[in-house]
């Protein structure tokens, strides 16, 4: 799955704000967190105070349900639900020209950060949805975790947040077999031991 670089940085500041301001906050200030999550446009990083935390973690929870909705499959909530963030901000297509290149927004110049990043997020998780790639939203199956991602791999076999918990859930697997097995040879030998 390819995306233009623009509707990308929608996809991956979306996960961002779910993962590091609602599912696992991050310990620090939350405006550095929040800084380094729009780091892809040194404009936001720039315009970004601490009053507009607040509004940020509102998006990160109602970009959490859309993510949990498209991880389960249920593209018609997720729909719903962008459409209301697209209606409350909507997206309006414009050219801005960056590093003496031309290339399309989707938000008013002078929308305020958490307004822009809405639209932004929602239009590239619409985009998302209305190509028929809903299903590569989900949520990490350590259910320890719970945090989201969007699995970008060709064969769409990616099932964990991080290749972290891949290890740890491997790891407990085996150690699960390890145990079952010598139970299974603890209780063999009792069985010989009373026949
Ligand atoms: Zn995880």
């Amino acid at each position: 799955m390819r995306l233009d670089s623009y509707a990308d940085a929608g996809v991956h500041v979306a996960i961002d704000l779910v993962n590091r301001l609602v599912v696992q906050q991050d310990g620090g200030e939350r405006l550095d967190t929040l800084a380094r999550i729009l780091a892809v446009d040194p404009g936001s990083v720039n315009q970004v105070r601490d009053e507009h935390v607040p509004g940020f973690v509102a998006l990160g929870e109602q970009l959490h349900s859309v993510v949990a909705d498209l991880a389960r499959g249920d593209d018609d909530a997720a729909a719903t639900r962008l459409n209301a963030m697209l209606s409350a901000h909507p997206a309006h297509p414009r050219l801005a020209k960056e590093d003496g290149r031309w290339r399309m927004h989707h938000h008013p110049s002078d929308a305020p950060p958490v307004q822009m990043w809405t639209s932004i997020c929602a239009e590239a998780l619409g985009r998302l949805l209305a190509a028929g790639h809903g299903h590569r939203v989900g949520v990490c199956s350590d259910p320890n975790c719970g945090r989201a991602y969007v699995d970008t791999s060709r064969n769409h076999t990616r099932r964990f947040c991080s290749t972290t918990c891949q290890n740890r859930a491997k790891t407990a697997a085996l150690r699960q077999r390890r145990r079952n097995a010598l139970l299974a040879a603890e209780s063999s030998e009792r069985d010989r031991h009373r026949s």
